[in-house]
């Protein structure tokens, strides 16, 4: 997979309320001393220079989020990267490689008083190769007598050279349009044909008698709207629209519960089909589980099924009024022992019947799709990641230290985050990752997807 491929996913699937995607990408590359982390700075409009004496020190920060003209984007300095590649060539060959995978429009930075080098006529055949957009700079334009040496760049034969000097900051303005301008536009926000900004989905799901039905009937009273909700097809889920706590809320295939028809043969079959499909349009999953009965095999089935859909998860303990005391007490202990894989979802223990702890449903549905719905800006997680490799480092194996050299958050709904890392992480490793992006950033009733993308 490729960074740009699951930014563009996420930005298909439509993003929270205030519309706020993923910010494009742009990487920005060159050899080293061309100017490239003077430049990053320009942009980022920082004066104190994190520009580097010392050759060959890696810096823990290389993303930045920038604005320009209104439009929000985040910067990536490749130079923070030194691959342990033999030889400039192949270090910087795979500096543009991990560019021209990660950005939307990769900046290429040229020093215009040293003019074209060999090396920089083999990234441009990487960049060329790739499709993706690319704007050249001609750095180190000081002053109007130098810009002939801008033009001379022509040669290389991607496109206009754009004169800036990043010390300075001369063309710098038209060099940041040209970037707006290459980069992609914002992608719709519909999807599965569902109004954006209507009601929230919701999948009610859990094995036959666990009260699925009896939990409808309470919520719904006399306030319910049955609304056909794949017109025109011979699929047969109706949905309800339902208000709670005032809003209102779509529960998804109702009329697969209410119903309540039990296939004889492949019931299993059927009630997995159903979950999946009424999972493929919810955003969040409420799983009853009967507090009556030991969890079963089922009940962790439904939560995997649930998991691995991506889908935000709410946990209702139902038949509460039927427990005494001491099982109450005893369920308390039991269930995050139980429910290991799922311990950051929400969990309400509610009655269906006496419609005790109803109203602390729908709290804990804002609370996961909050959590499915949010976003961390790229700089603030490689700051979290820099900290987190510094003061806990991943073990040292084989005699080599894997690092997480970048990360971003590439979609939202289900948050999903990928790391470019300089050798393979420990599960355990990865598990810690994901409990502190959890304790840090919240993601509450939210699965999250971490995935690695090894550079060596
Ligand atoms: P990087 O290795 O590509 O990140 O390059 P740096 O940003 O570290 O810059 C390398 C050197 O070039 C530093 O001494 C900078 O001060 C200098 N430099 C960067 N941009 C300009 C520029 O526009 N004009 C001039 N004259 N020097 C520059
Ligand atoms: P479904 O198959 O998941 O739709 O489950 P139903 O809603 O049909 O409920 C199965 C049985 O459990 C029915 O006899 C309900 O009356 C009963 N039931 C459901 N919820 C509760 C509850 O909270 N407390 C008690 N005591 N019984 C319940």
């Amino acid at each position: 997979f490729d960074v740009a491929d699951l930014e563009r996913e996420a930005l298909e699937e439509g993003f929270s309320e205030e519309g706020e995607g993923p910010a494009p990408v742009v990487a920005v590359v060159g050899r080293p001393n061309v100017g490239k982390s003077t430049l990053v700075n320009r942009i980022i409009g920082r004066r104190e220079a994190v520009v580097e004496d010392v050759p060959g020190v890696t810096r823990d920060r290389v993303a930045y989020d920038a604005t320009w003209s209104g439009r929000r984007f985040t910067i990536v300095d490749t130079g923070g990267w030194l691959p342990d590649a033999a030889g400039l060539a192949a270090a910087i060959a795979e500096q543009a490689r991990m560019a021209v995978d990660l950005a939307d429009v990769v900046m290429f930075v040229v020093d215009a008083t040293v003019g074209a080098t060999d090396v920089d006529e083999a990234v441009v055949e990487i960049l060329r190769r790739s499709g993706k957009p690319v704007v050249l700079v001609a750095n180190k334009v000081d002053n109007v007598a130098t810009e002939s040496d801008a033009a001379l760049l022509w040669s290389l034969g991607i496109g206009e050279p754009h004169p800036v000097s990043a010390v300075h900051g001369r063309g710098s303005g038209d060099l940041l349009d040209a970037v707006l301008e290459a980069l992609p536009e914002q992608a719709p926000r519909e999807r599965f044909g569902i109004e954006a900004g209507g009601p929230r989905r919701v999948a009610l799901l859990g094995r036959p008698n666990v009260g699925k039905s009896s939990l409808l009937n309470q919520l719904a009273g006399e306030k319910r709207v049955v609304v056909d909700s794949v017109a025109g097809t011979t699929r047969d889920p109706i949905d309800e629209e339902i208000e709670l706590g005032g809003k209102t809320w779509r529960f998804i295939d109702t009329a697969g519960i209410r119903r309540r028809h039990r296939e004889n043969q492949g019931a299993d079959f059927y009630a997995t089909l159903r979950t999946q499909s009424a999972l493929e349009r919810a955003e969040v999953a409420v799983v009853l589980i009967d507090a009556t009965e030991p969890l079963a095999e089922q009940d962790l089935r439904i939560i995997s099924m649930v998991i691995e859909s991506g889908r935000a998860l709410v946990i209702a303990y139902n038949k509460w009024d039927l427990l005494d005391e001491e099982r109450r007490h005893y369920l308390e202990r039991e269930i995050d022992r139980q429910l290991h894989n799922a311990r950051w979802a929400p969990r309400v223990n509610v009655s269906a019947r006496t419609g005790r702890h109803m109203e602390k449903l729908v709290p804990a549905i804002e609370t996961a799709l909050a959590g499915w719905d949010a976003r961390v800006p790229t700089a603030k997680l490689n700051q979290f990641f820099a900290d987190l490799v510094s003061s806990h480092p991943h073990p040292i194996r084989g005699g080599k230290q894997p690092r997480v050299l970048f990360a971003t958050q590439a979609g939202v709904r289900q948050p999903r985050f990928v790391l470019f890392t300089s050798g393979f992480l420990e599960e355990g490793y990865r598990r810690y990752i994901e409990r502190r992006l959890r304790e840090e950033f919240g993601f509450e009733g939210t699965p999250i997807a971490v995935t690695m993308k090894i550079r060596e």
